[in-house]
């Protein structure tokens, strides 16, 4: 391949840089590749890159020069002070019109710093959410831009042809302006976090509170992949749960330290969450519940201190019947965790500008992307049908699809209770679910408390205006 002919490059050949330059590369487009620590380049060319129209630059300066005009350069570093790092380093080897694209998780302010920086340089910019993993990146993940129009338009037909295929469409789409597309991801991340909690709860009750085998339980979860809850992660939750530890025989999911981890971008949801006043309980849940497995000590010393775990028990003496009812409240649930965070989307659409179309970004998570399954398209519907949604709750079709599946739910957290196996996800969730149809919650009674104390004032249901009441004699 002679030189300045590439057709697009990627800085940063760790796992998600390195597996989509491959999968570029598949599509027939011709990649420019670097790297800060040069070895890893050469290691990534002879093993991997085999045959394939990628070329790379030993330096930043040659990678610049490898590339062609405008240039187009997609970031592939951990977020925060590295994507400053490398774009200040890039910054004087590109020209006028040149875009520079951030493909990693980061924070959506960052991102519209980063956005007026670069354009007051005459640089394009855009933040692209890519999801899906390692595998995801290598052979169709789902992708979320944002930033300007000119910015997407320049390097569509590249990011349509390496995206996820859903139905022949792409799972990629313009989301909107400045961080609308590092938003969207962020949003991905939360709801992902709040169906991970959902189905670890599950998986809780099953094996701890009803005393199932992990063999059982992995059949129960490929099982459910097969119907309503058709999903990504219901179908990897199978694979862990089959899966035998080489050493000793035994599952492989006994053995790992029950301690989650976490890179901050559930954090940053629930976070930007509250500052937008919007409710995501079931998001906040989850991100509070990975901290709490992190206090492990702590929680051994209140295990020995306030009684023995929850250990099996009757359930309602019919583990058979209740399998459907959690299957169906695990569905409920899981609408819910997405409601939230699409409740989320359109508060930050409107408080940031963003004009994001939510059946395009429905759209974009069908393929590729971890929270990917059939319920989105169900979900998508709904947003197809009435776009001004605020809540896709209010869509009669989903609200129904919840009530119809409540007793379920109920029967869920009150069985759970009942064994003692924690399950804050499901009860935020119908907590969430039963004050959002409550007509009338109790803030009456906090707004006379404010009065009281601090002569803060209420409205009143009977009459305009604001009030006060001398609470004392
Ligand atoms: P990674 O495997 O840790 O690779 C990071 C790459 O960045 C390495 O090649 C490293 O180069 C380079 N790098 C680190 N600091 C740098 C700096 N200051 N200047 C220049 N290069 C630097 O990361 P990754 O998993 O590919 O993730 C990249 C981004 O994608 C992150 O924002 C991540 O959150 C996001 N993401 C990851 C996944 C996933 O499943 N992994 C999924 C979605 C999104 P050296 O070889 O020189 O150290």
């Amino acid at each position: 391949m002679s030189k300045t002919e590439c057709d697009i490059g990627v800085l940063g050949l760790g796992v998600m840089g390195r597996s989509f330059a491959l999968n570029m590369a598949d599509r027939g487009f011709r990649v420019g590749v670097y790297n800060r620590t040069e070895e890893k380049t050469v290691r990534f060319l002879e093993e991997q890159a085999g045959g394939r129209p990628i070329e790379a630059g030993s330096t930043l300066q040659a990678f610049a020069e490898i590339l062609k005009r405008p240039r187009a350069v997609l970031i592939f570093v951990p977020a925060g002070a590295p994507v400053d790092e490398t774009i200040d380093e890039l910054i004087p080897l590109l020209d006028p019109g040149d875009l520079v694209v951030d493909c990693g998780n980061s924070h959506f302010k960052d991102t519209d710093r980063r956005n007026r920086m670069l354009a007051g340089k005459g640089l394009l910019f855009l933040g692209l959410g890519v999801s899906g993993g390692e595998s995801g990146a290598r052979t169709g993940p789902s992708l979320m831009p944002g930033g300007s129009g000119e910015a997407y338009r320049r390097i569509r037909s590249i990011l349509e042809a390496s995206a996820a295929r859903v139905g022949g469409e792409p799972c990629v789409a313009y989301l909107g302006p400045g961080s609308a597309g590092h938003y969207v991801k962020m949003v991905h991340n939360g709801i992902e976090y709040g169906l991970m909690e959902l189905i670890a709860e599950s998986y809780d009750l099953l094996r701890r509170g009803l005393d199932l085998s992990v063999e059982q339980l992995a059949s129960t979860y490929a099982k459910w992949n097969e119907g309503v809850l058709n999903s990504y992660l219901i179908e990897i939750t199978a694979r862990v749960l089959e899966r035998k530890d080489e050493k000793t025989g035994r599952p492989l999911v006994e053995l790992i330290a029950d301690r989650a981890r976490q890179k901050g971008t559930g954090r940053w949801t629930s976070m930007d969450a509250l500052d937008l006043k919007t409710p995501v309980p079931t998001l906040d849940t989850a991100v509070t519940m990975r901290n709490l497995s992190d206090r492990r000590e702590e929680r051994e010393t209140a295990a020995r201190v306030l009684g023995p775990e929850a250990g099996a028990a009757s359930c309602g003496g019919d583990r058979e019947a209740f399998l459907p009812r959690l299957e169906q409240g695990l569905l409920a649930a899981m609408i819910l965790a997405y409601a939230q965070g699409m409740s989320l989307l359109k508060q930050a659409s409107r408080s940031y500008g963003y004009g994001l179309d939510m059946s395009a970004v429905t759209g974009v998570w069908r393929g590729g992307c971890i929270i990917r399954s059939a319920l989105l398209e169900e979900i998508r519907g709904a947003f197809r049908e009435e776009p001004d949604l605020a809540n896709p709750l209010l869509s009669p079709a989903l609200g129904r699809a919840v009530m119809k599946r409540r007793a379920d739910l109920v029967k869920v957290v009150s069985t759970a209770a009942e064994l003692g196996v924690p399950v804050p996800g499901f009860m935020s969730a119908l907590a969430w679910f039963d004050a959002l149809r409550s007509a009338r919650l109790p803030a009456n009674l906090i707004m006379a408390q404010r009065d009281y104390f601090g002569a803060h004032r209420y409205e009143r249901v009977d009459e305009e205006g604001t009030f006060h009441t001398q609470w004392e004699a």
